[in-house]
Order: structure tokens, then sequence, then C-alpha cells
């Protein structure tokens, strides 16, 4: 299939701007297929006010057709065939078994909106019916659920060129929760976005669905990006990827004359505690923690990025089978150029901190677009005065804090910034005797993960991918799993509606038979 570079402007394709770019293969330097053309003011303009006139009608669409027009948005993904594997495959140089893989998550996140969408009872529906002759004063018939914001602007990730891209779960929640979507592809993998935006524009002819209520753009981010962010159709953003783009997304919007809610995913270096008991066989901890660290050339926001743990004799001995695993690691290639030097930058100035020893680094040299898998370790004084410990290496680094004891441990958990997770390591016992540092842990972070490694992010209702700033922007909201919906959508209370306005969830005869706050009883029964 040819890559045409347009910008899909709603169910036009269009190309008006002079200015285009292009991708290459970084191990060969090869050019591939497609001039994409960065989207212009106007255009961009246009897929806005078209999303914002689509809003209209999409928002009173039932949750079953919106949960069909997601399923064919998953089928059109499958239908893509190789063709989609291999385009992502050379534009983000990871293997095939993970594209295929990625592939197998996008639209299972699809289909899991879907299920939710047709059992509909996430809107949280709540009625307290009307109490006329209640004294000393009456009450009103009350309905309340949950409502979509508005028109979401969606900017891809870098590092998951499907599962948090074109059709990821940013675009899948937004659309579930009855959203036109805007996206922003990402420069890096903007083959892969035609492709997917393909995909969902044909889903949306299929499923008679408003023109507009699916819009992708190419362009830079402080173009295109912050025009859409700023433009007062927008009601809410998705994005995951660095601090300083999300925190630049985050200013604009809350300058706006209406701020609006920015969700902004913007990583972790993942704390992960082991207890004494943990080092009880130092071989298999170092080796499953080695296989973490340079899981995806640790591109992932769940690497963990830092260990903290006591001195100790088996401290040593870790540390050793941690030097032997990673000095066997190969480098390997990175999702791109830019973020191959963003590693080699950020890792020299971590590893160039005062106090810093290198544990190990890979034996293997590196060529220019491989990342070297390195684990370094520091003191407990040294890491807790240094905040440039704290930020994120994007890639296959680690840092081990090393405590004296229990209370400097503790310390050390103490000065830690917002995380997605925090990982306990350890024996059941031992974890109870330091459940308040367990606790303390757990204000640091949306996940507290027990005897595992945090990569891998499971797609379900239980899931907690967001946490304390500056992990997200958000911790209130998860960017992974079913919960993911909650961002893109208000609260709205009906007073005394009548029954031809009130939406289907709200009504007296209960049409999609969902659970509802009946009274103040969970109930599936009519009124
Ligand atoms: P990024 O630079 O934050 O870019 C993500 C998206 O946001 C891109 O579409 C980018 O547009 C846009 N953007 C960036 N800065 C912006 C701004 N000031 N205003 C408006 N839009 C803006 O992330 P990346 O390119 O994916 O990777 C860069 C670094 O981010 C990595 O090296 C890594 O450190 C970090 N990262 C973290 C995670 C994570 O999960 N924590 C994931 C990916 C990356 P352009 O097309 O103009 O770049």
């Amino acid at each position: 299939m040819n890559i045409h570079g347009k910008n899909f402007i709603g169910n036009e394709l269009s190309a008006l701007s002079g200015t285009s770019s292009n991708l290459y293969d970084i191990n060969s330097g090869e050019a591939l297929s497609g001039d994409f053309y960065h989207a212009t003011s106007d255009e961009v303009s246009s897929a806005l006010s078209l999303a914002n006139r689509a809003f209209l009608v999409y928002k009173q669409i039932s949750q079953n057709k919106r949960a069909d027009f997601l399923d064919t948005i998953a089928e059109e993904i499958m239908n893509l065939g190789d063709e989609l594997v291999v385009r992502t495959m050379s534009e983000s140089n990871l293997p095939r078994p993970r594209i295929e893989g990625e592939r197998g998550r996008t639209v299972g996140q699809l289909k899991m909106f879907a299920t939710l969408l047709r059992d509909g009872s996430w809107v949280e529906a709540s009625i307290d019916t009307a109490l006329p002759d209640r004294q000393p004063l009456p009450r009103n018939d009350l309905r309340k659920m949950l409502r979509p914001l508005g028109v979401v602007s969606v900017f891809e990730a870098s590092n998951f060129p499907l599962a948090f891209s074109c059709a990821g779960g940013d675009t899948a929640s937004a659309l579930a929760a009855g959203c036109p979507v805007i996206v922003k592809a990402h420069s890096s993998h903007s083959g892969t976005s035609e492709l997917v935006a393909g995909a969902i524009i044909k889903a949306v002819k299929k499923c008679d669905m408003p023109n507009g209520v699916f819009s992708m753009v190419h362009g830079s981010g402080r173009t295109v990006g912050q025009q859409i962010v700023m433009d007062e159709a927008v009601k809410a953003v998705g994005f995951t990827g660095s601090t300083l783009g999300g925190m630049n997304l985050f200013d604009i919007a809350n300058k706006r004359k209406t701020p609006i809610p920015v969700f902004a995913e913007m990583g972790s270096i993942n704390p992960c505690v082991f207890l004494p008991s943990a080092l009880n066989d130092t071989k298999k901890l170092a080796a499953s923690y080695a296989f973490s660290i340079t899981l995806g050339s640790g591109q992932f926001c769940t690497n963990p990025g830092l260990i903290l743990a006591i001195k100790s004799e088996k401290l040593e001995e870790f540390k050793k089978d941690l030097a032997t695993e990673i000095t066997g690691t190969k480098p390997a290639v990175m999702l791109s150029r830019g973020i191959q030097e963003s590693y080699e930058t950020n890792k020299d100035a971590a590893i160039k901190q005062h106090g810093i020893s290198i544990i190990a680094q890979s034996l293997e040299k590196n060529s220019i677009s491989e990342g070297k898998p390195v684990v370094a370790s520091v003191d407990a004084v040294e890491f807790i005065n240094n905040h440039k410990l704290q930020e994120e290496v994007f890639g296959p680094y680690s840092l081990l804090v090393e405590c004296e004891d229990a209370k400097q441990l503790d310390a050390v958990v103490s000065c830690l910034e917002g995380q997605l997770t925090g990982t306990v390591m350890g024996e059941a016992e031992e974890i109870a005797q330091y459940s308040d540092l367990i606790y303390n842990l757990e204000n640091k972070c949306g996940r507290l993960l027990f005897n595992s490694v945090p990569t891998g992010v499971e797609v379900c209702h239980s899931m907690q991918h967001g946490g304390p700033f500056p992990a997200a922007t958000d911790s209130r909201f998860t960017s992974v799993g079913s919960g993911a919906i909650k961002r893109f959508v208000r609260p709205v209370c009906f007073q005394d509606c009548p029954t031809s306005i009130l939406p289907d969830e709200l009504k007296d005869e209960n049409p999609l038979n969902i659970q509802r706050l009946l009274n103040s009883e969970y109930t599936k029964s009519t009124v």
C-alpha cells in the first residue's frame, strides 16, 4: 500500500502545506516511503470545527452503537494484515513479536471498551426520586450520570507505536466515552499512524459515525500540537512522553480562557525496594532484574530505574550477579536516533554525578543506534541530597541506592517524587514488619507490586497506570485499563428532567438494564 503522507481532516485527506518530513530506517539510513505533510493552521482549524460539530451527534449515539464502532476499528486494524506489522517494525525498530503483541493489545483495548459500553453500568447512574411530601421541604427528582466532555486531543507516544498511539488507549477510551478525537501523529512513526488512521476512517464510514469524530494530523508539537491544545473546541488532552512536553502542554491548557485537563503520563524511575530476605537467592533476583532493566532496550515507562537496599554481604553478592548479567547483555537498537542520543546524554549526566560508581555495563560496544545497558550504585546520603539522581534515564539504565539501615531506607523512600509504580521484594513475614515503609512507598506510586518486576502493564479493570506528580499530572486517573474512560467524562445531574430528553441510562424503565444507585440501593430494577 502506498503511504500518501496526508492529514486526515475528518473523512477527507488533505495536504495543503509545503512543509513535509520523511522517515529513515535507523539501521540502514534508507528512506522509508512517504512524505508527511505538516498540517497547516487552516487544516487544524477545519479538523477542530468538524470535531466540535460531530460531538453534538456522537454524544447522542447509543453505547451499543459506539461499541460496534470500536469493534469495527479493531477489525479494520487486523485487516491491515502484515503491512501494518512490517511498517511499524521499520519505523520503531521493535521486533516482530513485540509489534504483533502490541497490535493484539491495541485491538484488545478497543474490544474491552466495547464490552464496557455494552454492559453500560460504567456511567455510574444514580437516581433519587422526587419526594413531594417531604417535610420541611420537598425533594426534586434528581438523576446523575457520567457524560462525555467534548473533543479530546491525543498525542501519540514514541515507545508504543500502536497501543499508545493512533488507536491506542487514549483514543479508544475517548471514543468510548462519546468524545471525538484529534490525534497529533508522532513524527517517528507517521506511516504506522497513517495506516491505523485509515482503518479508523473506514470504521467511521462503515458504522455511519459523524464526519469529524476522528482526525489525525502530522506536524511538530510546538506548532500543530499547541494549536490544537489552545483551541477552545478541545476539552481534554491525553499525552504520554517527556516531562518537558507534557508540562508544556499542561501549562498551555491551564492558561487558556477556559482551562482544560491534561492527562499527561510523563515517566517514572519505578523504585524497587529489596528487603533483606529478597537477597536469599541473589542469582535469581539479578537475572530477573537484569531482564526487566534491559527489556525493550529499557524503553518502558515502568522500567526499574531505581533499586533500594540495605548494605550487607548478600547485597555485595547481588551486585556481582547483576554485573555478570549486565555485562553479558548485548546493546539493543533504540526507537529512534533522537531517543538513543537522549539516552546517551542523560545516562552520561547521571553517572557523572558525585558519588556514583558503575557496577557494570555491557561488554559489547554499541552502535550509534543502540543503547548500552548500564547499572550504577550510590550511597543513600548522596541520593537524598542530589535531586538530579531522581531524573528518568529513558533506556537500559538502573541505579542501586545503598542504605545503612532500615531507617535510612525509609528516608530514601520519603524523599522520592511521585512514581507510576513501587515494588517491594521480600518474604511475607518481613513484608509485614516493614509495613510503615511500604505504606510510605504507597503514597508515592499508582501501582504497588510485590515480588515481581514493574515492567508489564496488564490491560484490565483493576489496572492503575498513573501516579502522583511528576509521574502523571493527575494521580486520580489511569491511562491503561477500563478506568481510562473516566478521564473524558464529567458528572451531569438532570433535575426534574422530562423523559423525552432523559438519557436511556436514567429512564424509569431502565431500558439498558444497567446497574444503578436507585434511592441509595444498587439495583437493576425499574423506578
Ligand atoms: P516527547 O518529546 O515528549 O514527544 C511526545 C509528543 O509530544 C510528540 O508528538 C511531540 O511532538 C509532542 N511535544 C513534545 N514537546 C512538545 C511541546 N513543547 N509542545 C507541544 N507538543 C510537544 O517524547 P518522545 O519524542 O516520545 O521521546 C522523548 C523523550 O521522552 C524520551 O527520550 C524519554 O525520555 C521520554 N519518554 C518517556 C516516555 C514514558 O513513558 N515515560 C515515553 C516516551 C518518551 P514532536 O513531533 O514535535 O516531537
